[in-house]
């Protein structure tokens, strides 16, 4: 993935993809001090670019560090490496991480740097492919209390149980894997959020031990301007029998509905393909206007 074409957005220039490089004593490697974001263009634009910027700012406060570039300054780096690449559909990263200058784990006064890459990662926009639905594994790890380390930030090291969940789920013949939290409680995918319907209202856990995705909060306001009722509460496994569809949301996955969750079985249906419309026309309304 390294070696092509195209440029990086690095510390505030436009480099050539081959040569934007780190230190191998970068603490953001060796200590997961390292935020970023996922974010999607449609048709050139950015879709929510600004929640994701901010959003971006607010996972290194909240490991510690100030990403030394403000909102506005990351949103004219984003569009202008989305349009030096010349992209219209393409996955936007940002990230963030702490230098090489201090070797251990405080690393206060480590240099901040920032990059920006975009690649290709065509979504999966026909309907009728997706509304097959994909199959999910229960993943051994849970969602860690949200005591335990900072679950609101879109943190490199929290990546870590998500990575040997979502191997361990295709090792196995899944497309993804449904995390519990620390109580058992429903949680998340591995790299999306989980929304489940009953008699026409959608039920979500509440976001407090994972990312309360910008997918996710578009998908309740949607569902909200189509009079849908949404519930986001604690929900247990033994319940999932009583939901008849599932689907999971996120920038990458955008609204992809689920068949079977380890045990539990659903059927992709009426509330599902209205909001995998819903969210499409959003995400096309936002290029165009
Ligand atoms: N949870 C996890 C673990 C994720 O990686 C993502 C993708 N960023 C989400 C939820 C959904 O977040 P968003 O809708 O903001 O992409």
């Amino acid at each position: 993935f390294d070696q092509r074409d195209g440029v990086i957005w690095f510390n505030g220039a436009l480099t050539p993809w081959r040569e934007a490089k780190l230190h191998v004593l970068s603490h953001g490697l060796h200590y997961a001090s390292a935020v970023f974001e996922g974010e999607r263009a449609y048709g050139g634009k950015i879709f929510k670019s600004r929640e994701h910027s901010e959003r971006f700012r607010r996972s290194a406060q909240l490991l510690d560090f100030e990403i030394p570039y403000s909102v506005a300054e990351l949103e004219a780096a984003k569009d202008a490496v989305v349009k030096a690449n010349g992209m219209q559909d393409c996955y936007v990263r940002p990230i963030a991480w702490r230098g090489s200058e201090m070797m251990a784990v405080a690393a206060q006064n480590s240099t901040i740097h920032t990059a920006i890459a975009v690649w290709d990662w065509p979504s999966m926009f026909d309907v009728e492919t997706k509304m097959k639905g994909i199959r999910l594994d229960i993943a051994e790890y849970r969602r860690p209390d949200p005591r335990t380390e900072p679950s609101l930030a879109k943190a490199a090291g929290l990546y870590m149980i998500c990575t040997i969940s979502k191997h361990r789920a295709e090792r196995r013949g899944y497309a993804d894997a449904l995390m519990y939290d620390w109580l058992g409680r429903v949680a998340e995918c591995t790299g999306a959020n989980v929304f489940f319907v009953k008699d026409g209202a959608l039920h979500t856990p509440i976001a407090d031990c994972f990312l309360d995705g910008i997918t996710r909060q578009t998908v309740i306001e949607l569902a909200k301007r189509r009079g849908v009722a949404v519930f986001e509460r604690r929900i247990m496994p033994e319940e999932l029998t009583g939901f008849s569809e599932c689907f999971i949301c996120g920038t990458g996955a955008e609204v992809t509905p689920v068949s079977e969750a380890g045990p539990y079985r659903f059927e992709p249906g009426a509330l599902s393909r209205q909001l995998i419309e819903d969210y499409t026309r959003e995400t096309h309304r936002h290029s165009e206007g």
